[in-house]
């Protein structure tokens, strides 16, 4: 954790809203991802946080990177610098994966140019790829369960598993190569099993396509969904990693090449956003803080990715349960109803909040023509 010392010089040096980028933390997950998951090659999903300079750390570390729109992709490109000298192709599979289902032509056309690999999940995706991007090679999108993750994502994506096998034939008989499958559990996944269940059912969906007389496929991708520790309610990382390795290595022979695409756990421990209080008042009896940011801003993941954040005070004193506004004129931009907070802040104090790092940032707007929080990046 960077101290406190160092959050309120840099709040002096830069102003609030601040959003400040710990290297060392990014640095420490990836490897205790690789650590734990040593059959793994993990994706970083750019759009927990797209930042370059995020993309540039994970890439010196070791990371490749998941990918869902054109921006995306070239920030990643423009990013990943002196790649081993390898035929494109490799480099592209070996470093980037899209994974983003569905794809709207123009964009298939572009991507194309890479020899990418995608995923799909329907048979007019297949269609579209086989006309647009010819030199693609596939993953299908694995429906499966989702069950306890914060954010599903399961009503939005996927190919039921007794359609799985019919949608890689499909793929393969108008001459594309379907490379593998992925899968996605939800995002922050703290029931473990649902990881058992989507790694046993492709294992299941392997088996069929080989029965169907398809053999191609060598590559499995677990996705994202591993969680931050937000609480103490998460269990340790170790844990679930334990749970995965054991079933991999159950059901999956050495020569298949294991992906995932972690998200929120590269960089949700690695953000930390700092505010000021522009504002006082007590309504209906309960005191109410208005800062300088909100969820139009750093704090958008309350709205989109019904996380809660935790605000601390670098002041000490008497606490009481607080509420916690953002700058705008919207009544929507409630950073917490339920906030302990010392009552004696004044004007002008600093807030900060832990584990930011994830979906925050990354989709703030301009709203009310409040811009973003500044970045600031420690020990790059
Ligand atoms: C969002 C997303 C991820 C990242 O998920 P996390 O829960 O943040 O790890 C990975 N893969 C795909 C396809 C996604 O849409």
């Amino acid at each position: 954790m960077v101290s406190l010392t160092t959050l309120k010089r840099l709040a002096g040096e830069h102003g609030t809203p601040l959003f400040v980028v710990d290297h060392a933390e990014l640095r420490r997950n990836y490897a205790m991802f690789k650590k734990h998951l040593p059959r793994v090659q993990a994706y970083y999903a750019v759009k927990a946080n797209s930042n370059p300079e995020i993309v540039r750390t994970l890439f010196k570390a070791g990371a490749s990177f998941d990918v869902a729109s054109l921006p995306e992709l070239r920030t990643v490109c423009e990013n990943i610098k002196n790649l081993p000298a390898k035929k494109r192709q490799q480099w592209i599979w070996d470093k980037i994966i899209y994974a983003n289902p569905i794809k709207a032509n123009e964009t298939l056309a572009e991507l194309d140019h890479y020899n990418p690999l995608v995923t799909y999940d329907n048979a007019e995706e297949i269609r579209k790829i086989k006309k647009f991007a010819p030199n693609a090679g596939l993953a299908l999108r694995l429906k499966v369960a989702n069950t306890g993750a914060m954010v599903e994502l399961s009503s939005k994506f996927g190919a039921a598993p007794g359609e799985a096998v019919d949608l890689i034939l499909a793929a393969d008989k108008v001459g594309l190569t379907v490379e593998g499958l992925s899968f996605h559990v939800g995002s922050q996944t703290t029931n473990f099993e649902n990881y058992v269940q989507a790694i046993n059912l492709a294992a299941n969906i392997f088996k069929e396509a080989k029965e169907r007389g398809y053999k191609k496929m060598n590559v499995l991708d677990i996705g994202g969904g591993f969680p931050a520790p937000y609480d103490d309610s998460v269990k340790p990382f170790a844990e679930l990693a334990y749970t995965i390795n054991r079933e991999l290595d159950r059901l999956f022979p050495k020569d298949i090449q294991i992906l995932a695409e972690p998200g929120r756990f590269m960089v949700a421990t690695a953000g930390i956003g700092v505010s000021r209080i522009i504002g006082k008042a007590v309504r209906d009896g309960k005191l109410c803080y208005y800062i300088d940011d909100g969820v139009y801003h750093t704090f958008s993941g309350v709205i989109f990715d019904h996380c809660h954040y935790h605000l601390k005070a670098f002041k000490k004193g008497p606490t009481q349960i607080c509420s916690v506004f953002g700058p705008t004129c919207d009544a929507l931009d409630v950073v917490s109803m339920a906030e302990q907070l010392p009552a004696n802040l004044a004007l002008g104090d600093l807030l900060y909040s832990e584990n930011i790092g994830a979906y925050s940032h990354a989709s703030s707007t301009y709203f009310n023509g409040f811009p973003p929080a500044e970045i600031v990046h420690i020990n790059r």
